[in-house]
């Protein structure tokens, strides 16, 4: 049996009918990632023991005829900032380099509970800061579909796994795009919940008012039972929402989508974009149409002001999370002299010599890009700067939130376009921040009013890349988005063609 081929809902029934162990399962998907995680780079640790040692406890739960949880013995691929008691969690940084998780994330007791295997942590950029997945400090991690392309970011490898099928769910977290970018370039699903639908504790900090975890799948009902299990109230979250997403949500979105008001903002349609994603949109359109959907032009004015109010607050917020990783507390402590050891132990006030201590690790520890991103923070923080920056760019936040309120009182969801353009090359955008903030210009918006947003793929380029399709959500609606999309992916079959045909041959028959 191919089980990458199958949908993660599919396999569970299939373990829990006893089919299939959860144990040959796991190996499978083990077999899966030795033949092409050498290709890859998805994965910077692969739990094989414990994966197994778990898959054999479901087993034995099953054979004692012990309830199961929904997710029974499926593998799932976790970002690398996301703790897992007893595990690394690295954000992929040489400054969490040999850090050891205390506890478990939200997310993570709520998959523990559904009976969820953990196969691995995948990679990602450096503290999710970045659209390529090249910040990593460890690897590159390649797109299935070209392995001379890169998978998208921050939750590049997360999007990989999946569209290369070592594993059928991941989980990624999303603060300007890094969950619905990365699905759109890898041609999988993923989907960003409303700001508070999702528990962030034990999530690493990036910027906490952007923040959310989310679903990848290789298909919509996946990704919505994915969300239904991780999503829910939790009070070590102090911005956690107290609204659990329907129970039934898999029978709500199968409800077909005549008469629902889909909303296409000019703002997004605009010159620059490649004209085979406008293309595939113009095509998704004319399906949602003709599946009795009404589509009705909108505006959204402020959003040319998205990208720079993002990276002001963005940035803010880092420098504030980042400054705890200052070599004393945990983590990375670069060489320092014995003397000046003694004098922290002892708990003294910071000296010339702390500070250098402080500098030297946040100099050795951090990349170039987180570097770039606290000091544009600290700087638009400090006294005399914060009401031009910071305390503006959160003025200007709401009147994008209040776009989208008005918006939302003609339509039901909003379609764009996922990104400008489809994965681009490995290198091509290194030295070019500008450009690569670029990439995430349609997926920023979203995060800033705190809405809920998909991307599902909607079409391919000739070179055979895969392009995403955004719907988002009126808050707390990720039933409607959820519902277009499901109707949507069973008409145009795009997940068809899910695994990449590059590397010689197809990835996915192999
Ligand atoms: N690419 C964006 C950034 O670098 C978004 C990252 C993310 O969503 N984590 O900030």
């Amino acid at each position: 049996m191919e089980l990458h081929k199958l949908s993660a809902i599919e396999l569970s029934k299939k373990i829990l009918a006893r089919e299939i162990s959860a144990v040959k399962t796991v190996e499978y998907f083990l077999d899966r990632i030795t033949l092409l995680e050498p290709e890859i780079s998805a994965f910077n640790f692969v739990f094989k023991d414990a994966a197994i040692e778990r898959a054999a406890e479901i087993d034995k739960k099953i054979s004692d005829g012990e309830a199961c949880g929904p997710l029974c013995g499926v593998p799932v691929a976790i970002k690398d900032n996301i703790n897992i008691k007893g595990s690394p969690t690295t954000c992929s940084s040489k400054m969490l380099k040999d850090y050891i998780s205390p506890y478990d994330a939200a997310v993570i007791s709520r998959l523990r509970d559904s009976d969820a295997v953990f196969i691995g942590k995948t990679n990602m950029d450096e503290f999710a800061m970045g659209s390529s997945t090249e910040n990593s400090a460890f690897k590159i991690t390649k797109n299935p579909w070209g392995k001379e392309y890169i998978p998208g970011g921050s939750s590049g490898g997360s999007a990989a796994a999946v569209a290369s099928g070592m594993c059928l769910l991941s989980i990624g977290s999303d603060t300007g795009g890094s969950i619905r970018q990365p699905a759109s370039f890898c041609g999988v699903v993923g989907l960003k919940p409303t700001y508070g639908r999702v528990s962030r504790y034990g999530l690493v900090a990036f910027a906490s008012s952007l923040d959310q975890i989310g679903p990848f799948a290789a298909n919509v009902m996946d990704c919505a039972e994915l969300l239904r299990i991780i999503s829910g109230y939790d009070f070590r979250d102090s911005t956690s929402i107290d609204s659990a997403l329907p129970g039934d949500i898999s029978s709500r979105i199968e409800r077909d989508i005549k008469g629902i008001k889909v909303g296409l903002p000019k703002e997004y349609f605009i010159q620059g974009i490649d004209p085979e994603i406008t293309q595939s949109i113009n095509k998704s359109v004319d399906i949602l149409k003709g599946m009795g959907a009404d589509i009705i032009e909108i505006s959204l004015p402020h959003t040319g002001y998205a990208l720079s109010v993002y990276y002001i607050i963005a940035p803010s917020e880092a420098s504030a999370n980042l400054a705890r990783y200052d070599g004393v507390k945990y983590g990375f402590r670069a060489d320092i002299s014995t003397d000046t050891l003694s004098v922290m132990e002892a708990g003294g006030e910071p000296s010339g010599e702390l500070l250098s201590i402080y500098k030297k690790t946040r100099g050795e520890g951090f990349g170039p890009e987180v570097k770039r991103r606290i000091m544009l923070g600290t700087y638009a923080l400090s006294t005399g700067y914060y009401e031009a920056y910071y305390g503006k760019a959160q003025k200007v936040r709401t009147l994008i939130k209040n776009d989208f309120d008005e918006a939302f009182k003609k339509v039901d969801v909003i379609l764009t376009p996922t990104t400008p353009t489809t994965a681009f090359k490995i290198g091509e955008k290194v030295q070019e921040p500008l450009q690569m903030y670029l990439s995430d210009i349609f997926t920023i918006p979203c995060n800033l009013a705190g809405l809920p947003g998909i991307s599902v793929p909607c079409g391919w380029t000739k070179g055979g890349l895969p392009v995403g399709m955004q719907i988002l959500g009126r808050p707390l609606d990720e039933e409607t988005v959820l519902r277009v999309a499901y109707n949507f992916e069973k008409i145009a079959r795009h997940y068809a063609r899910r695994y990449a045909q590059h590397y010689g041959g197809t990835l996915y028959d192999r």
